[in-house]
């Protein structure tokens, strides 16, 4: 069975880093300057005895004329057919914003589980922040540092109950 899990949401929240931390190796395409990742990456991840796949998205660029519609033919709908679990992320630091709620819209509708990743947690007082994303209605919220690792046990135990 396809364990595979998707890394969606708006540009610069940290799918990329987050991707890195799941897989343990640098293997995504990143642009140094824009922080956008060129192409959608395939990395494998393991938890306790459970391996997964794990798919970083992206691969479209800031300022296009329809940021969203890219968005969606490049990722969201990928997400919802290729995955079976999707993780949607979000930044702490900027609270909820109209292209998350965008991506919202459309994950809402899929049957398939959507974890709420709440990332650059990288503080006890930013963590505390993660509550205002209950706001999404889309359940439990988990708020993780892809930078320093706080919180990804949590959320891959979460995931790998699935698998
Ligand atoms: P993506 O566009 O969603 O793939 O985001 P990236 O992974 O490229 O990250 C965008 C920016 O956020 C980069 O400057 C990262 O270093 C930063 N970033 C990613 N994760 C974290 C985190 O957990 N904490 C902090 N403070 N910054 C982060
Ligand atoms: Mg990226």
């Amino acid at each position: 069975m396809a364990n595979i899990v998707a890394i969606v949401g708006r540009p610069n929240v940290g799918k990329s880093t987050l991707y890195n931390r799941l897989v343990g190796k640098r293997d995504a395409i990143m642009d140094d300057h824009s922080g956008v990742t060129r192409d959608r990456h395939y990395g494998t991840g393991e938890w306790t005895d459970k391996r997964f796949t794990v798919i970083d998205t992206g691969g479209y660029v800031h300022g296009s004329d329809d940021i969203f519609e890219g968005a969606i033919r490049s990722q969201v709908e990928m997400a919802l057919e290729e995955a079976s679990v999707i993780l949607f992320v979000v930044d702490i630091y900027d609270g909820l914003t109209g292209l998350d709620n965008d991506f919202a819209k459309v994950l809402r509708r899929s049957k398939k589980p959507v974890y709420v990743v709440c990332n650059k947690a990288d503080t006890t007082e930013r963590v505390q922040m993660a509550g205002d994303f209950y706001a999404l209605g889309m359940g439990d919220v988990y708020p993780v540092s892809a930078s320093n690792g706080y919180g990804t046990g949590e959320l891959l135990d979460a995931v790998t109950s699935h698998f």
